[in-house]
C-alpha cells in the first residue's frame, strides 16, 4: 500500500516535471538546444554592451552589405538603407551624437536631403533624440509606430500621462532627460509597409520596451543574393509588476508570434551594435575589435541561427519569469 503511494507520488512530479518542461520549452520550430545557445549569446551580448561606456561616442561608419550602411555611434542606433531615389535612416541616434550621424552619413558619400524617411524604432532618447534635427537637415518623413507619437512629439513624456520631471537645468519646458520634439508625420501600424523608390520596409508592432515600437524587416541585395534584414529592439521580461508598463501576457505572446513569421533572418540587427549577428558571430574580442572586423568581413552578418537561438532562449526565459511572478501573486 505504502508502496502504490509512493509510487503515485512519482509519477505526479513526474508528470509535473514533464508539464514543466513542456511549458518551459521554446515554442516550435527552436529547439531546447537553440535555447541553451540563445541563452549564451544573450551573456556574451551583454558582456559587450558594458564594453559601450559613452553610448554616444563616434564610430566609423560602413557598408554592412549592399545598399545598407551603419551610420550610427559607438551604442549603434542609426542605419541608412539606400536607393538611387531617396534613402531611408533608421534610427536618429542621440542628440549629443546628432551631427556624428550627419557626418557618417556625408562622409560615405550620401546626402542628408536624399533621406525621404526618418524611421524610428520608439520614443526613447538614444534612438529618436537626434529626430528633430535628421528631419530639419534632411526635409524627410519621420515615422514611428503610433503609440510613440504622443511621446516624441513632446520629446519622450507624454505630459498629460506621465508628469514631466521639473526642468533641472533643461532650458525652457525641456528637463533634464528630454530630447527636442518633432512632429512625426505617420504613424506606423502592424504590417504597415514604408515604401521610398525601390526601397521596402515592413513594420511589425511589438510591445514590451515603449508602448509600440517597430521592428523593421526588408531584403538586400550583395553578390547577385538577397539577404533578409530584421531590426528589433528591445526584449523586456515580467521581472516586477511595477516597473514593466508595457508588457502583457497577450503583448509577449504576440512578439513570438511575429518573430515567427520573420524567421529566417540572415541579418539581426538590434538597435544596440553590441547585439548585431555580425558582432556575436565573432568568437572574440572587444567591442572596437569586433566593430573594425566587420568592415573588412561583412559576411560576419549573415548568421540565420542568432535570430533563431536568441528567440528560442527568449521563450524560454519568459515562461519562466512568469512562471514565478504568478507564483509570488496567488
Ligand atoms: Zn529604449
Amino acid at each position: 500500500m505504502h508502496r502504490t503511494r509512493w509510487s503515485l507520488g512519482l509519477l505526479i512530479a513526474i508528470s509535473a516535471a514533464i508539464l514543466h518542461a513542456q511549458t518551459s520549452a521554446p515554442y516550435p520550430p527552436f529547439t531546447a538546444k537553440q535555447a541553451e545557445l540563445g541563452k549564451e549569446l544573450v551573456n556574451k551580448s551583454l558582456e559587450i554592451r558594458r564594453q559601450i561606456t559613452d553610448m554616444s561616442a563616434p564610430a566609423e561608419p560602413f557598408k554592412i552589405m549592399g545598399n545598407l550602411y551603419f551610420v550610427g555611434v559607438a551604442n549603434g542606433e542609426a542605419y541608412l538603407l539606400t536607393s538611387p531615389e531617396g534613402h531611408i535612416l533608421t534610427g536618429s541616434a542621440m542628440e549629443a551624437s546628432q551631427e556624428r550621424v550627419q557626418k557618417n552619413i556625408e562622409s560615405l558619400g550620401f546626402k542628408m536631403t536624399d533621406i525621404k524617411a526618418i524611421l524610428l524604432n520608439h520614443n526613447h532618447e538614444d534612438q529618436s533624440g537626434g529626430a528633430a534635427y535628421m528631419k530639419e537637415k534632411s526635409g524627410a518623413q519621420v515615422m514611428a509606430g503610433f503609440a510613440e507619437v504622443p511621446y516624441i512629439e513632446h520629446g519622450m513624456f507624454n505630459p498629460p500621462a506621465i508628469p514631466a520631471p521639473p526642468a533641472a537645468g533643461g532650458g525652457a519646458g525641456r528637463g533634464p532627460r528630454h530630447y527636442p520634439s518633432v512632429h512625426v508625420d505617420r504613424a506606423l501600424f502592424d504590417g504597415d509597409v514604408v515604401k521610398v523608390g525601390p526601397l521596402s520596409v515592413t513594420v511589425y508592432l511589438i510591445p514590451g520596451h515603449s508602448p509600440s515600437p517597430a521592428t523593421f524587416a526588408y531584403t538586400v541585395k550583395d553578390g547577385g543574393k538577397n539577404y533578409k534584414v530584421v531590426e528589433f529592439c528591445c526584449w523586456e521580461y515580467p521581472d516586477d509588476l511595477s516597473r514593466n508598463g508595457y508588457i502583457t501576457e497577450a503583448s509577449v505572446k504576440l512578439t513570438f508570434e511575429t518573430l515567427k513569421k520573420l524567421y529566417p533572418v540572415d541579418i539581426y540587427l538590434e538597435t544596440g551594435a553590441y547585439a548585431w549577428s555580425g558582432t556575436l558571430s565573432q568568437p572574440s574580442g572587444t567591442i572596437t575589435e569586433r566593430m573594425a572586423k566587420l568592415k573588412t568581413d561583412n559576411k560576419l552578418f549573415v548568421n540565420r541561427e542568432i535570430f533563431n537561438e536568441f528567440s528560442a532562449a527568449r521563450e524560454v526565459e519568459f515562461e519562466q519569469k512568469l512562471g514565478t511572478l504568478k507564483a509570488s501573486n496567488p
